[in-house]
């Protein structure tokens, strides 16, 4: 049984569409843009019914969750790629529900949105018909417009998108038309589901409880970030819409939790203020990962105060030669005594590092362990535990990286090796399989030419073992993915502007860089 799912009469002159989120169903719940994108659209148009399927361990065909309409019998379909390596679980969902993943051969178009095809739409050019490079709320309502008036005129509704300056189509537009991001620019007046669907047999990944967001975009550059160059700039939801959205949301779906969204938290007063509007009205929290500088202890007393139990930090590595080549650096000793009062205070932590930089020596990641170690230590002896999440550097378009590349996969397993080693048993640390690593680079990192390889890889069902026999079968080679593109070749995303500082930024970064590892 799931709360909230919107219901709507269907009648001959309902457009039916659907809203396809190509991962589990905790992942859509979890998803802020999967409820702005479902009751957005229903909210605002009363004809159409965007209703909601997901990847589920049934072999398909896939049904929608709220009529259980079969997928080929909708018109329209939406949907997001927060990861690159879904595609593979979109096109499986296309095809074993009778319907073709090749975009020239359907009568649906597909519209996609979310991350993945915000940087670099082109490797999914044979698959969706329209990459939508914008943020839903000012860029769904004018697409869902064009088909409305356009209905089962696929190609003239093509024509028509593709005048919008946020829309790649790739079967219009030449590689390099260029394309403008589209962001919210006040998220005081953007549209906000007060409604939030949940089932009550799945759990949210954070616990049950109202999504918030509180802030999108961030102020930081980290160097390997692409997310944040996705969503600049930095917007705050104002304190007085905070607060409005939390009570009505609470009251509306009968919760006292608040889970808070943001990229970098908490990077205003707004937000600091915010939880202690929420501690001090008795209700819970979830936050997401604190920013190391902002840990103080009257905002730790408010966290613990609101029910939460643990909290995570992503300092990305515990070198300062690293910290400072990927421009988020702190002082160690700063680092640590944050850490430390976070311990102090009670808390579990759960730890983002990364590793994999070219330039990174073995030196490096030994000053990483030791830092680890005496965090375990300290948390040892207070009763608390640490988990660590550790990650080989995805070289994604948009930051330095796409000239830099990836370490060889044999060096990172070394690392890997000597790491696990090295760590002290009672860390419970979660390794990233370095082989899906290579894959998301691969595919983020590629121009249209890979577009064949992922329809066969989704058509065998995904994963490595698949990823390999496709690759070598069409003879497809990622060397791209390790060498980094040369510094002034046409870049295959360079049509996407993003942000009109960036390519400055971008030139700064590499000029670092160079000097650094003389590539
Ligand atoms: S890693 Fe975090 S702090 Fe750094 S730019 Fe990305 S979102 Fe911002």
């Amino acid at each position: 049984m799931e709360y909230n799912t919107v219901k709507k009469r269907v009648s001959r002159n309902t457009i039916r569409m659907i809203y396809l989120y190509p991962s589990l169903y905790e992942a859509m719940v979890a998803s802020l843009s999967s409820h702005i994108i479902y009751y957005m659209i229903n909210e605002k148009f009363e004809d159409v019914y965007l209703e909601r399927t997901y990847l589920s361990s049934k072999q398909g065909p896939y049904y929608s969750l709220e009529t259980k309409t079969t997928l080929r019998n909708f018109e329209f379909i939406v949907t997001s790629l927060h990861y690159e390596l879904d595609i593979a679980n979109l096109v499986w969902m296309l095809h074993s529900s009778g319907i073709d993943p090749r975009n020239r051969f359907r009568s649906q178009p597909i519209i996609a949105g979310g991350p993945a095809v915000m940087s670099n739409p082109h490797p999914y050019s044979k698959i969706i018909d329209v990459a939508v490079i914008g943020e839903a709320e000012v860029t769904l309502p004018a697409i869902v417009e064009k088909w409305v008036e356009n209905r089962f005129d696929k190609k003239r509704f093509l024509e028509e998108v593709s005048s919008l300056e946020y829309v790649y189509v790739p079967s219009i537009d030449e590689p390099d038309e260029k394309i403008y991001r589209r962001y919210v620019e006040d998220l005081d007046s953007a549209f906000y589901p007060i409604k939030q669907f949940r089932s009550v047999n799945v759990e949210h990944p954070f616990g049950e409880g109202f999504m918030v967001e509180t802030s999108r975009g961030c102020r930081y550059w980290c160097r390997f970030c692409m997310e944040s160059r996705l969503f600049k700039p930095y917007r705050s939801r104002s304190f007085g819409k905070l607060r409005e959205i939390i009570d009505q949301g609470l009251l509306t779906n009968n919760l006292n939790k608040v889970i808070i969204y943001s990229l970098s938290f908490p990077s205003s007063n707004v937000e600091k203020l915010i939880v202690r509007f929420i501690a001090e009205h008795g209700y819970s929290v979830s936050i997401p990962s604190i920013r190391l500088e902002y840990v103080e202890d009257d905002f730790l007393d408010l966290i613990k105060k609101a029910g939460q139990k643990s909290l995570t930090i992503a300092p990305e590595h515990l070198c300062p030669t690293i910290q400072r080549l990927i421009a988020k650096y702190m002082d160690l000793d700063l680092v640590l005594n944050s850490i430390y009062r976070i311990i102090d205070h009670g808390f579990d932590v759960k730890m983002y590092l990364m590793y994999g930089f070219k330039n990174e020596s073995l030196d490096d990641i030994r000053v990483m362990l030791d830092s680890i170690r005496k965090i375990a230590s300290r948390a040892r002896e207070k009763g608390a535990k640490v988990k660590i999440s550790l990650n080989l550097l995805i070289p994604k378009p948009h930051t330095v990286f796409q000239w830099i590349g990836m370490i060889d996969l044999v060096r990172a397993r070394e690392i890997l090796r000597y790491i696990k080693r090295e760590l002290p048993g009672y860390v419970d640390t979660k390794l990233y399989e370095i082989n899906y690593a290579w894959v998301q680079s691969a595919i983020s990192l590629s121009d249209q030419s890979i577009s064949d390889v992922l329809i066969q890889w989704g058509l065998e069902g995904g994963g490595l073992g698949s990823w390999r026999r496709v690759l070598k079968k069409t003879g497809f080679s990622t060397k791209y993915v390790f060498e980094g593109y040369r510094f002034g070749e046409k870049l295959p995303w360079s049509n996407i502007a993003l942000n009109e500082d960036l390519e400055k930024i971008l030139l700064a970064e590499y000029e670092v860089w160079r000097r650094i590892i003389r590539c």
